[in-house]
C-alpha cells in the first residue's frame, strides 16, 4: 500500500496471544502499520499451554442443552473437571445466568452455527499464514479420537454429534478393534469411540505464536514488551494508550488481550460479560507410552496430546477468576484420569500449568468494532477454541477495518448481542 494511502492506519493491538498475533499479521497484510504491545512474550499467557488441537468442525457450545442439571453433579467431586471457589459465585452469578440462557436448543442452533462458520477454513489459514515461518513443522494431521468408558456415556454424547452431522462435520463411529487399531497399548477396554479426520495439532502452541510473532516483526511491525493500563480519551475515542513504561499516541486500536480484556475494554466505554474458565495441563517428558494422536477423554473431560517433547494432559474448567492462585492439585487429577487410558504412564519429571481461558457465556468469542468509538477494535473471549479461531478472528478484524464485507456473517460475535 502507498504510505500516502488515506486507508493506511497505524493499529496498535493489545495482547500477543495467538488471536492478538492473527490479528496484527492481517492488519498488516493490508498494509497498515502494526505495533503489537504484550508485558510478556508472545503466547506466554493461555495459548501456550493448550492442548494443541485445532479442528474446522468444532461447533459443539461448552454448555448444551441440559447442562444446568449436570453441574451439581460435577460440582460435588472436589477434583471433578468442573470446579467453582464458592469466594467467587457472587461475582460469577450473572454469567452464569447468561450461560443457561444459552443452553435453549435454539441459541444451542444459532452458536454452533456462527462456531462453525468461525473455524471452518481454519486449516487452510494458518497453511497461508505459516508458510515460510518455520512453523510450518509442527502441525499434524492425525485426526482427534474421542473415547468413551461406557454405552451411556456414549449416548450422552449423541446430541452433540447430531449437532455436528448437521454442520456437515463428519465424525467416523470406532468398534473396539478400530480404536485399538488407531491407539495401541490402552489399559481401558473401551468399545466406543469417534474419530475426527479433520482435526489437525500443532505439537508446540507457544512456539507457533512465538514464529508468527517473529514473522511479523521481519514484515516491520513492532513488538513492544509494555503493559497496557489506561488510555487518554477525546471526543472520538482513545488518543494516547498509557502502559506502565510511558505513553504512545494511537490512531485504531484492537483490544485481543484474552481473559484480561474486560478491564480494558470497561476502561474503552463498554461493559462485557467476560469470565475464565481456568484451565490446567501436566506434561510428561517420559511418558513411557507412544500416544499416536489427540484423544479426548469424554467422561473426564480431558485432552491427550502428543506434543513435541513431552505428553500434554489438559483440561478441566474452574472459576475462580484471574487473580486466584492456581489448584495444582487440578493438574494431578489429570494424570489420575489418565491412568484408567494408559495404566503405566511414567510422571517422571513432570510440570503443571494454569491459564485463564477467555470465556464468554455463549461459547462465542466477541469480535466486532467498538459500538462507541470507530477506531476501537474488540477480539477476545474464544474460551476452548482459540487456537481453531483464531485466523478467522484476524481476518474479520482486517475486512471490518477496511469497510469490507466480510467472508463470514459477522453478526454473531458483536458485543451488542448481551445488551436489552
Ligand atoms: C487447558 C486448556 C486447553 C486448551 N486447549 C485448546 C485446544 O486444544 N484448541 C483450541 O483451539 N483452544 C484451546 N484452548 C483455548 C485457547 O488456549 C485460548 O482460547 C487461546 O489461547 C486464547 O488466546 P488469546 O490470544 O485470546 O489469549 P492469551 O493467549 O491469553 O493472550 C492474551 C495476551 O494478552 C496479554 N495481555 C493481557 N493484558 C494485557 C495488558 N494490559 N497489556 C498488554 N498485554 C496484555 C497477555 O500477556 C497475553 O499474552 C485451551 C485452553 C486451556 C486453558
Amino acid at each position: 500500500m502507498n504510505p500516502q494511502d488515506k486507508t493506511q492506519r497505524h493499529a496498535t493491538v493489545i495482547g500477543a496471544g495467538i488471536v492478538g498475533v492473527c490479528c496484527a499479521l492481517y492488519l498488516q497484510r493490508d498494509g497498515h502499520e502494526v505495533t503489537l504491545m504484550d508485558y510478556q512474550g508472545p503466547g506466554e499467557a493461555c495459548s501456550m499451554g493448550n492442548a494443541g488441537q485445532i479442528s474446522p468442525g468444532t461447533c459443539t457450545p461448552h454448555a448444551m442443552p441440559g447442562i444446568v442439571f449436570q453441574v451439581p453433579g460435577m460440582l460435588l467431586d472436589p477434583l471433578g473437571p468442573l470446579a467453582i471457589r464458592w469466594r467467587y459465585l457472587p461475582r460469577l452469578a450473572p454469567w452464569l445466568l447468561r450461560l443457561a440462557f444459552a443452553t435453549t436448543k435454539r441459541r444451542v442452533e444459532a452458536i454452533s452455527i456462527a462456531l462453525r462458520e468461525l473455524h471452518r477454513s481454519v486449516c487452510s489459514d494458518y497453511e497461508e499464514l505459516t508458510e515460510g515461518t518455520g512453523a510450518e513443522k509442527i502441525f499434524r494431521r492425525a485426526g482427534r479420537m474421542e473415547l468413551y468408558e461406557s454405552e451411556r456415556s456414549f449416548a450422552a454424547a449423541g446430541p452433540s454429534r447430531e449437532l455436528m452431522q448437521r454442520r456437515g462435520v463428519e465424525v467416523e463411529i470406532l468398534a473396539a478393534e478400530r480404536i485399538r487399531e488407531l491407539q495401541p497399548g490402552l489399559g481401558f477396554p473401551y468399545r466406543y469411540g469417534t474419530l475426527r479426520h479433520d482435526s489437525m495439532h500443532v505439537t508446540d502452541p507457544r512456539r507457533l505464536v512465538q514464529a508468527l510473532a517473529a514473522d511479523f516483526e521481519r514484515r516491520g511491525g513492532t513488538l513492544l514488551t509494555e503493559r497496557v493500563v489506561d488510555f487518554e480519551m477525546n471526543a472520538s475515542g482513545p488518543a494516547r494508550i498509557t502502559t506502565e513504561a510511558g505513553s504512545h499516541p494511537v490512531d485504531v486500536v484492537v483490544v485481543a488481550a484474552g481473559a484480561y480484556s474486560r478491564k480494558l475494554v470497561r476502561a474503552l466505554g463498554t461493559r462485557v460479560p467476560l469470565d475464565t474458565e481456568r484451565g490446567y495441563h501436566i506434561a510428561l517428558p517420559n511418558p513411557g507410552v507412544e500416544v499416536r494422536l489427540p484423544i479426548m477423554s469424554a467422561d473426564h473431560h480431558f485432552a491427550l496430546t502428543p506434543m513435541e517433547n513431552e505428553l500434554r494432559l489438559a483440561g478441566t474448567d474452574e472459576f475462580a477468576g484471574i487473580e486466584a492462585p492456581p489448584n495444582y492439585a487440578r493438574a494431578d487429577r489429570l494424570l489420575q484420569a489418565a491412568r484408567r487410558m494408559f495404566p503405566d504412564l511414567n510422571a517422571e519429571g513432570a510440570s503443571r500449568w494454569m491459564g485463564c481461558r477467555p470465556s464468554m457465556p455463549d461459547s462465542l468469542p466477541v469480535i466486532c468494532r467498538s459500538p462507541r468509538y470507530p477506531s476501537v477494535f474488540f477480539a477476545f473471549g474464544h474460551g476452548h477454541f482459540g487456537l481453531s479461531g483464531a485466523p478467522m478472528t484476524g481476518r474479520l478484524i482486517a475486512d471490518m477495518l477496511a469497510g469490507r464485507s466480510t467472508p463470514i456473517d459477522a453478526g454473531p460475535y458483536r458485543v451488542d448481542r448481551f445488551w436489552p
